[in-house]
């Protein structure tokens, strides 16, 4: 029998109907065929630095030249943003709800390696990516224009990426989604009629189910949701309450690249590859809220399944796999 399964930190519904699906290895790519290392007309290759606008933050170990080869990880804005500052404010929407899309649309190339994704890069290489964006985001945070600051990547054709080379794309705009608005206020209401915060209610009853928790450690839990919008779909969420990314520490980098390796490395191995997203959900800048109220938190969204007309209809997706089997395909055990 499908269910309705309501997720508490989304506000959102799902139905679960994982009668009409199967396991997670079903969702296995036919083939694992791997990038090359390096592609010579990829702008993102070394050697072809000058292909990009120019970088605004790299780690160069060897203390290299700006737009040169010997960086490790490389920021550079969007060759072709959707997102663009042009030095005013913004402007008042016009009766058609039209304005300038302003902001600062920049990609953080993750490493050298035009094969090496997040799942095969060393974990070194991993928090220095994670703190290229951190560093990106405290930047962007503090101009005077940005209200929101999304942080992803798609990793895949399936999932929207346009250059297959590793990268993580930030994104600093003048406006907040309406549906984040939503759920701030949500999470806010949550917290003034409980005394605490929605995101600890949440912990603790998966820990409590213990079932579809897929690793902890000092700083971060990873879990599938019990209301998964997908089949495998994951939940990263710090145990501190930090409303927003920027104020992630630096010391806790480490045990975010081991957990992020870990479960991208099983997806990885298990689906040959298969596109996924993965999306860092995180207060508006100019988030004013309780800080207990409300969390950052990372969600990793593999396309392997699909959406249709009563996804667009409702908002209410429809999910084929049991969160419970998709955290024993992480976990490593043996699929129910
Ligand atoms: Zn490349």
């Amino acid at each position: 029998m499908p269910e309705y399964r309501y997720n508490v930190i989304t506000n959102r519904w799902v139905i679960l109907a994982p009668q009409r699906g199967g396991r997670p290895h079903d969702f296995a790519r036919p083939d694992g065929e791997r990038c090359p290392d390096y592609v010579s007309q990829c702008p993102f290759c070394p050697g072809n630095e000058k292909e990009t606008p120019p970088e605004v933050f790299a780690v160069r170990p060897d203390q290299s030249g700006p737009d040169t080869p010997g960086w490790s990880v490389r920021v550079v804005p969007n060759k072709f943003p959707f997102l663009k500052f042009d030095g005013h404010s913004p402007t008042s929407q016009d009766i058609a709800g039209a304005q300038k899309a302003m902001g600062f649309h920049e990609v953080v190339i993750e490493s050298p390696s035009h094969s090496n994704d997040l799942p095969h890069l060393e974990q070194k290489q991993i928090c220095l990516c994670l703190g290229a964006l951190l560093e990106r985001y405290n930047h962007l945070a503090g101009r005077e224009t940005v209200k929101h600051i999304s942080l992803f990547c798609n990793h895949g054709r399936m999932a929207g990426a346009s250059l297959l080379h590793p990268h993580f794309q930030i994104a600093a705009s003048t406006i907040v989604s309406p549906r984040l608005d939503g759920q701030i206020e949500h999470c806010r209401e949550y917290f003034t009629a409980n005394g605490h915060s929605v995101f600890d209610k949440f912990i603790e009853g998966e820990l409590k189910a213990a079932k579809r928790v897929i690793l902890q450690n000092d700083n971060f839990i990873s879990l599938c949701p019990a209301a998964s919008m997908c089949p495998l779909e994951v939940y990263v969420i710090p145990r501190v309450s930090q409303p927003e990314l920027g104020a992630l520490n630096d010391k806790a980098i480490p045990d975010l690249a081991d957990i992020l390796q870990k479960i991208l490395r099983r997806l990885d191995e298990g689906l040959n590859g298969p596109a996924y997203n993965l999306v860092f959900h995180t207060a508006p800048v100019d988030y004013d809220g309780p800080r207990e109220a409300f969390r950052w938190y990372i969600q990793i969204y593999p396309r392997v399944g699909v959406s249709g007309g009563f996804e667009l209809a409702t908002d209410i997706y429809i999910n084929s796999m049991a969160p419970t089997s998709a955290a024993q395909f992480y976990r490593g055990e043996n699929e129910e």
